[in-house]
């Protein structure tokens, strides 16, 4: 009897666990994670879970029942090493669980916010499910939430916490929100809808301090502003958890390296989600996706590789973002876009698509409120289809 150990018990982990007996594994799968709860769908925790509209077990992204039918043993346990030489993984209570196949699903973890402070009650972070949970008792309607970063996490924790009644304010250290990620014209569009709702966004708002008596009372930007503040919800983008894979001698490289069959630098061991990073031909350079559909692709590959079938990664990158009612789904990925082509007016419409091209070529679209656009350019990037820019910004979708 073989066994297969998952560290990670999240999408890519829970995926990993459901493909390997979709591939026929018919051994032993072991499913282990440091968090109590079964393995959840993380991206309603700053939208739907927060503003207080789900439950966790509405969260779950299978039911108790699929693990025991499967016979997936699920196993709530913290990895501290793992010993390759030995074939084992070594727990948190100091037991050593021996593996065959060894798969690292271990996601990633906010990036804390360095400045004095930073440390006082009354600043958060939203990864997990408990995380929320702290946060919903901090969050009484009336108070003051200052949301440090106007990225995805910061705007949606920001749309939910307007719905729970409290005042917000966004701190964003650039020029303008979603910087990073967006073009100008679909970053003044989420400004836009923001401030209609009543949120508060400040840009070139560089955070030096945040002060209070054991508890957060201020935050100090370094234009010398003091704004108060009941709770602090920091959201500066995360980090990938690979001190386990480094000190198993993997390579790992701002993400633990996988090839485009999601195999690490060691045979018996693959990884997959958050804390990958993997070449991708396309964009000439490797890349570390954080979103829900790559960790689940990553994880059909790696199943499958453990089953000895040769699959490999090859999907578009997409990835969504729901603020009040606006859906914004993105196809592909932006970087090194040298032109935009809008469809509607995103100045005056609840809906329009924002499409980058490079040298002419589609690379990727973001679409507010267009789900056929979103459809239309998911398979325009994939098939690389010709792009006719009067009829990308023609009203009516392609
Ligand atoms: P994770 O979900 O990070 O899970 C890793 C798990 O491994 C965690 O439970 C961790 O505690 C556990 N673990 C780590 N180390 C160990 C160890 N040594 N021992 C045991 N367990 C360990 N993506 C989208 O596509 N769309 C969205 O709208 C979206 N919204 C999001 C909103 C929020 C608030 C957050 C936090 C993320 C959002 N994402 C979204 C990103 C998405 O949730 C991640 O891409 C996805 O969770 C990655 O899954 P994963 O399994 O790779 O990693």
């Amino acid at each position: 009897m073989q066994r297969t150990i998952i560290v990670g018990a999240s999408h890519a982990g829970a995926q990993l666990a459901a493909s390997l007996r979709q591939e026929k594994w018919s051994d032993e799968i072991v499913l282990i994670g440091d968090e109590s709860a079964l393995p959840y769908h993380r991206p309603p925790l700053s939208k739907a879970y927060l503003a207080d509209r789900s439950t966790l077990a509405d969260l779950a992204i299978r039911s108790p029942d699929f693990y025991a039918k499967q016979r997936i043993h699920l196993l709530n346990a913290t990895v501290e090493k793992v010993d390759r030489a030995a074939g084992h993984v070594i727990l948190h209570n100091g037991d050593a669980l021996p593996y065959d196949k060894l798969a690292l699903c271990t996601g990633a973890r906010p990036r804390r916010l360095l400045t004095p402070g930073a440390d006082l009650a009354g600043v958060y972070y939203l990864r997990t499910a408990a995380d929320v949970a702290r946060i919903r008792v901090a969050a009484s309607p009336g108070c003051h939430a200052v949301i440090v970063g106007g990225g995805y996490i910061g705007l949606e924790t920001a749309a939910s916490l307007r719905a729970l009644g409290l005042e917000v304010t966004v701190l964003e250290a650039t020029g303008r929100v979603l910087e990073r990620v967006t073009a100008p014209e679909v970053s003044a569009f989420f400004d836009r809808i923001h401030r209609e709702k009543g949120v508060n966004i400040r840009t070139d708002a560089l955070v030096e301090a945040l002060s209070g008596v054991g508890r957060v009372r201020e935050v100090a930007l370094a234009d010398g502003e003091s704004i108060p503040a009941d709770l602090v919800i920091v959201g500066i983008g995360i980090e990938p958890n690979t001190d386990l894979a480094a000190a198993a001698g993997l390579a790992v490289d701002n993400g633990i390296v996988i090839d485009d069959q999601a195999r690490t630098s060691a045979p018996d061991i693959v990884a997959a989600g958050d804390c990958a990073i993997h070449n991708m031909a396309r964009y000439g350079r490797r890349i570390r996706l954080e979103s829900v559909p790559s960790a689940g692709e990553q994880a059909k590959v790696a199943a499958a590789t453990i089953c000895g079938k040769q699959r490999k990664i090859a999907a578009l990158p997409w990835f969504w973002s729901d603020q009040y009612h606006h859906k914004l789904q993105i196809a592909g990925l932006n970087s090194g876009y040298d032109e935009t082509v809008l469809r509607g007016d995103p100045t005056r419409d609840g809906d329009f698509t924002c499409f980058y091209l490079r040298a002419g070529e589609l690379l990727a679209a973001d679409c507010i409120n267009r789900p056929r656009d979103f459809m239309f350019s998911k398979r325009a990037i994939a098939q690389k289809l010709p792009t006719d820019r009067t009829k990308l910004s023609s009203p009516i979708a392609v």
